[in-house]
């Protein structure tokens, strides 16, 4: 396709302007008309948030997504990119990516009434289209919406001369979609100047004004209690925003799970096959759902699904030490791995106040002890121990660690009563290591439930009675 290089060549390949949100509303019904998805990669939103976001764009509003850290909200908004139009026109040299149709700023505005049709284009690629900022208390008016620029005074332009103005990021993003990040930390000041955006369609800057009708969608996120905590908005500036969406947390441990292997980075092992048993999975999906729920963290901050993949991580990570130290084949993580995943997961949580007495780490314990013992619950109904509770009771006792090889642990198996069918019963565990993590995982929810006794140093388990 040729594209157009002056105004005339657009009017002559019969191109017809449309507006942001019209381009938006268009591209997103042309997709629902061929039943496609919108937002492929995102797990666990098709029931909740997709359908709140397809109404929002179809409607042309801006929108506001509510919701904890780690739920794809930042996300979701870099997809609404794809609704755009692939390139666009626009005046060539424009600092707001004026429309050649319809310019808005005074530059393009004269050159239009010199040039006529002989207006230079450039096209603009949809991925520049979008700008986005993390709001903070240092964000400023000059930043959001502009400043005036000294260098242009001293050209000798007018104060009250628009060609004055070095534009800030909104303007900058004309025809795009803007996003803020965290708007409830955007000061008093700077808000008002976003809502004259949205609203009066003019920026103010320094008590002074310009008329520019900016085309631009805007989108923004904030944690709930902030967006909702008298004074953190300014009244006006929320009723702008006609879209108030509310992100969750995964629903279900399948999609924590599915997350969790879809971001995790535990690809190539150095020819080591990782096999990771699912009781594993789930586990850690359940400790960073069991945070979600706990009275000691602040659930207004909220659990990350990043816990759960840097967990993972953290999780191969361990094992795959062991396997490169004992110089085994496979990586298979334990429970006795699981110390190790207290530095991916502490420090991503924030503990309420009156609970830090416990110490983070007791805190840690007992979500781990929690997610084993529902984990454990869910995969041994019906089978029987007694056996290797009675061989203990003569006894015996059962040291594992996370640094002994896989067939230390064979032996053992041979020689409890009882071991080897409960392994069985629990799902095929055929290789060694897939043997030895089942054997910690059983012993570890036995112990759970008061039925033998741990002693524990460092990564090293005693299991008796
Ligand atoms: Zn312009």
């Amino acid at each position: 396709m040729i594209r157009a290089a002056t105004l005339a060549e657009l009017k002559q390949s019969g191109y017809k302007p449309r507006s942001t949100r019209e381009e938006m509303r268009a591209n997103l019904a042309e997709r629902l008309r061929r039943g496609e998805r919108l937002f492929d990669g995102i797990i666990g939103y098709d029931d909740s948030v997709f359908p709140e976001v397809e109404n929002a764009v179809l409607s042309g509003h801006h929108m506001v997504f509510l919701g904890e850290r780690g739920q794809a909200k930042t996300r979701i908004i870099r997809r609404l990119i794809d609704l755009l139009d692939p390139v666009v026109p626009v005046v060539r040299g424009c600092e707001v990516n004026d429309d050649p149709f319809r310019p808005v700023c005074s530059v393009c505005r004269r050159r239009m009434r010199e040039q006529g049709d002989e207006l230079e284009i450039d096209w603009l690629e949809r991925g520049r289209r979008y700008g986005e900022k993390l709001a903070t208390p240092d964000v400023t008016i000059a930043d959001l919406i502009g400043e005036i620029d000294p260098v242009k005074i001293a050209e000798g332009r007018y104060m009250s001369d628009e060609e004055a103005i070095h534009f800030g990021i909104v303007p900058r993003t004309n025809r795009g979609i803007f996003a803020i990040n965290e708007l409830p930390d955007l000061t008093e000041k700077v808000q008002v100047g976003l809502f004259n955006v949205m609203e009066e369609r003019d920026l103010q800057i320094k008590g002074f004004k310009v008329r520019l009708p900016l085309d631009i969608v805007v989108v923004a996120t904030a944690n709930p209690e902030d967006y909702t905590s008298r004074g953190r908005i300014v009244t006006p500036l929320k009723d702008r925003f006609d879209a108030q969406i509310r992100t969750h947390y995964p629903r279900t441990i399948a999609d924590e799970i599915a997350i969790m292997e879809q971001e995790a980075h535990v690809g190539d092992r150095g020819g080591r096959a990782l096999r990771v048993p699912v009781f594993i999975k789930e586990i850690l999906a359940r400790i960073t759902m069991e945070a979600r729920n706990a009275p000691e963290v602040s659930q207004s901050s909220g659990a990350s699904v990043r816990i759960t993949i840097n967990n993972y991580e953290t999780l191969v990570a361990s094992a795959e030490k062991r396997a490169l130290r004992c110089d085994e084949s496979e990586i298979v993580p334990r429970i006795s791995d699981l110390p190790a995943i207290a530095a991916s997961t502490i420090g991503k949580l924030e503990f309420d106040y009156g609970m830090e007495q416990f110490g983070e780490t007791a805190v840690f314990d007992r979500l781990v002890g929690r997610a084993v013992k529902a984990t454990f619950d869910a995969h041994t109904q019906a089978i029987a121990f007694d056996p290797i509770v009675e061989y203990m009771g003569q006894g015996w006792g059962v040291v594992v660690s996370d640094t002994m090889p896989s067939a230390e642990y064979l032996a053992g198996i041979a020689s409890i009563p009882g071991l080897r069918e409960a392994l069985d019963a629990m799902g095929p565990y055929e290789s060694p290591g897939l043997m030895a993590s089942a054997t910690e995982f059983l012993l570890e929810g036995l112990h759970l439930h008061e039925r033998l006794n741990r002693e524990r140093e460092g990564g090293r388990f005693t299991y008796r009675l």
